[in-house]
């Protein structure tokens, strides 16, 4: 049965620009997420009470879409900043591209969760996932927390609603999933193609112990061999390497499978001698995107050795990709290392490109105190103000802007109590940290009127104002049945 675009999948439009580095993360609890405050830690685990057993359902979900589709997808840690903080939509330093938070939401037993697409979508929200943390979610029955979130990573990759409501990505919640429907399949590589054999396998070198990748001249140059790109392209697969120890070698081999910030790969390896006896091996399978190292004490020079990586869980946990690391520690090359050119498999240094401390600029006493000298920010779709800070705790900040095209607003500044008006000063919307506009044409004028929300009043915040169309529309939801 062939599968039909626009019935069994649908593309949302956008994708990722960076699709071999997508990263993800958990916001801690305490941030404002979206319309509440973050519980997702503290209500996951308490319900769920072993430790990280609720964080590897989300991170097998996106091992799951990792593993069919061209894609690595690696956890970073996350820090104290608000849902859509303003910064950069992939790669930001601070936080995942696509994070995790959750709240109960105002339609408590509606919806389970709503995801934002892929950017550009927002400044930072874009694959940013909501979870309704008053719905029961559990792992293994209802509200399965592997189901609920594979479905909204699929939106977090570009996937949207599938009419077909067999797939993962129909919008009703399904019942138990144990991985992808073949329409979920086709949509994610129709984004990002099929996950392929890396630059050895689909030569047909490093697919069995008669024809591995041999790395006796990156080892005859150097005591430390580093190939990159690698990757197991399916569950079961098995990447196959050998050299022969040089002549100066001497004391332990090491060899790491390194899956860390590379993929979601939890990997195994295995070092054998010549006649093919174990003789040592490494994993970890209660982790992933992790990197393991096998150790024999004494290499035997002209010895012939083999290396063997697969992944060690028989879940989607063993594909990805991976960098091999070979090393001799007491071993030293006879020849001072002068440059010498890549041998067989060229090795890579990573060359870190510097990248200066993030700066605070020093910030001049506010002047927009009052109406008359309200910042005048013009017609505005979508902009943020950055780095913005109250002088006191009874400073009133005053804004005005026209709204760039018809729709409807959200205004948000955390840490601030937002007021606002419209031209002929009456009040028509105030809240805490989030304010929603409702519908006008486009070059209303709005004022607004902010003031510290806390005590100590926040030292630094941010405004962003934007047509709520930007962020509404394109959340979809998954509903329980
Ligand atoms: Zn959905």
């Amino acid at each position: 049965m062939s599968v039909i675009p626009g019935y069994d999948y649908v593309l949302y439009g956008s994708s990722w620009p960076n699709p071999s580095h997508i990263t993800y993360s958990i916001a801690p609890d305490g941030v404002f997420w979206d319309h509440g405050i973050n519980n997702l830690n503290a209500t996951f685990n308490a319900k769920f009470e072993t430790s990280g057993i609720w964080e590897r359902q989300i991170a097998l979900a996106l091992a799951t879409w990792e593993s069919v589709a061209n894609i690595n997808i690696v956890p970073v840690s996350d820090g104290p900043y608000d849902y859509n903080t303003p910064g950069l939509a992939q790669g930001d330093p601070r936080f995942g591209d696509i994070r995790f938070g959750g709240y109960t939401f105002p339609d408590t037993t509606i919806t389970l969760a709503q995801t934002c697409f892929p950017p550009p979508n927002g400044s930072t929200a874009a694959g940013d996932v909501e979870i309704n943390t008053a719905m029961n979610f559990n792992i293994g029955s209802a509200y399965d927390l592997y189901s609920v979130v594979l479905h909204e990573t699929g939106h977090s990759l570009g996937l949207g609603e599938a009419p077909n409501p067999t797939e993962v990505m129909a919008i009703d919640y399904g019942g138990l999933r144990t991985g992808l429907e073949p329409g979920d399949i086709a949509g994610i590589q129709a984004i990002y193609g099929a996950r392929t054999l890396d630059r050895f396998q689909s030569q047909g070198i490093g697919v069995g112990f008669g024809d591995p990748i041999d790395l006796s001249k990156n080892l005859a140059a150097s005591n430390h061999a580093v190939i990159s790109g690698d990757s197991l392209s399916s569950i079961g697969s098995t990447e196959y390497y050998s050299f022969v120890a040089p002549s100066y070698a001497s004391g332990a081999l090491q060899v790491t499978a390194a899956a860390s910030n590379i993929s979601m790969l939890s990997p195994q390896v295995s070092i054998y001698n010549a006649s093919g006896t174990l003789l040592a091996q490494a994993s970890n399978p209660s982790a992933w995107s992790d990197n393991v190292t096998a150790s024999v004490p004494a290499v035997v020079p002209g010895q012939r050795y083999y290396m063997a990586v697969t992944g060690d869980t028989h879940t989607y946990f063993d594909v990805g990709a991976y960098q091999l690391v070979v090393s001799l520690p007491q071993s030293s090359p006879p020849t001072s290392p002068a440059p010498t050119p890549p041998a067989v498999v060229p090795t890579r240094t990573p060359t870190p490109t510097p990248q200066p401390p993030p700066t605070v600029s020093p910030r001049p006493p506010a002047t927009n105190t009052s109406p008359q000298t309200a910042s005048r920010l013009g017609r505005v779709t979508q902009t943020t103000l950055a780095n913005l800070g109250f002088n006191s705790g009874s400073t009133v900040e005053y804004f005005d802007f026209q709204s760039g095209e018809a729709g409807a607003y959200q205004i948000n500044a955390a840490g601030a109590s937002i007021q606002v008006f419209n031209a002929r000063g009456r009040l028509i919307a105030q809240g805490t940290n989030q304010v929603n506009v409702s519908n006008s044409r486009a070059g209303t004028a709005f004022y607004l009127k902010l003031r510290p929300a806390t005590s100590p009043p926040v030292t630094s915040y941010s405004l962003s104002i934007s047509l709520g169309s930007l962020l509404a529309t394109v959340r979809k939801t998954t509903r329980p049945r």
